[in-house]
């Protein structure tokens, strides 16, 4: 693997929007991601997690090309993003989004949907095309005959497997999954996990899965990246980072997978502070207002990655030469 480049890598990526701007009010910046570095390996699983609002389906769009980074660049096998086409982008990441509902044309037979990708960039004729949905169909677990069915006669778990043959046909070797769970019944999660599993080792997937739930992420994940106020705040192998979290949000995440409603976000409880509006970012560690183990500097000097066990952490306690 050495010498190759990452198979997906963000370089300093940033997304600001202005929101709420009236007739006697200035519209703010809501910097949705702010200067992410990540990359992603050839054959891993990453997981980006964080609270909703923390950025990170603003970033999977970027990632995607679905969105403009206001400054950084993003990178497929070392090559800029901005520099593929459309289709060149297409046939090498695709998405897997939460809701797959929204995404089905409700008018289109199923075996119609899943082969778009490949009419649509004329990558086959119209045997080849059936060919490769039936092919498809089998691989996610679909029966051959719902082909002809529309996605409303399809159950939640069922159309979740619509949209990953139709995110695969064109067998691109990076998907991203933005909480490909999320919309669907408990017993039906699991299944879909499972099956996202298995296709990332048959066909040799690299996925960037996105969720709020660390328990999806413990489960599927190599390595997680955290993600708060939209920037990453801690990085690590998976088995590492559930055994030791270095970083006080971290902590407070797996602590939100122990209450009565995992991924409704950390509860108030463990951290004295709701999630903050992210039009006002607080000075210095964007964590500051809700952590218990602050710092003096915490709140006017922004932490820079400390490595820990090879893997970093943005937080002063991690600080070799501490001044506190
Ligand atoms: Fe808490 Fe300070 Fe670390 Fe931020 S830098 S997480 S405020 S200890």
């Amino acid at each position: 693997m050495s010498g190759e480049p990452p198979v997906l890598e963000a370089r300093g990526v940033s997304h600001a929007f202005s929101v709420g701007g009236g007739l006697f009010r200035p519209a703010k910046a809501l910097k949705a991601v702010d200067g992410i570095d990540l990359t992603l390996r050839k054959g891993e699983i990453l997981g980006l997690v964080g609270e909703s609002g923390c950025g990170k389906t603003t970033f999977a769009r970027i990632l995607l090309g679905l969105q403009q980074p206001s400054a950084g660049e993003i990178l497929v096998n070392g090559v800029p993003v901005g520099s593929l086409s459309v289709a060149e982008r297409a046939r090498r990441i695709q998405p897997v989004f939460q809701d797959p509902y929204s995404s089905l044309n409700p008018q289109k037979a199923i075996g119609a949907i899943i082969g778009q990708p490949l009419r649509v960039h004329r990558l086959a004729d119209r045997a080849g095309t059936r060919r490769a949905v039936a092919e498809m169909m089998d691989l996610v677990g679909l029966p051959a005959r719902l082909a002809e069915a529309r996605p409303s006669q399809l159950s939640g778990g069922q159309r979740q497997r619509v949209a990953i043959a139709r995110a695969l046909i064109m067998r691109p070797p990076i998907v991203i999954c933005d909480e490909p769970t999320s919309a669907l019944d408990v017993s039906v999660q699991s299944q879909i996990l499972n099956l996202l599993l298995s296709l990332q080792s048959e066909l040799g997937l690299t996925y960037l899965l996105i969720s709020h739930n660390m328990a999806v992420v413990e489960h599927v994940a190599n390595r997680v990246a955290v993600m708060y106020l939209g920037r990453i705040v801690e990085e690590a192998e998976t088995s590492r980072l559930f055994a030791a979290p270095g970083h006080p949000y971290t902590r407070a995440l797996m602590a939100s997978v122990l209450t009565p409603e995992p991924g409704r976000g950390i509860p108030d409880m463990h951290l004295g502070g709701g999630f903050p509006d992210p039009t006002e970012r607080p000075a210095g560690c964007g964590f500051h207002p809700r952590c218990e183990m602050r710092l003096p500097r915490c709140a006017s000097v922004v932490p820079p990655f400390h490595q820990v066990d090879g893997d970093r952490v943005a937080c002063h306690l991690h600080d070799p030469i501490s001044t506190d």
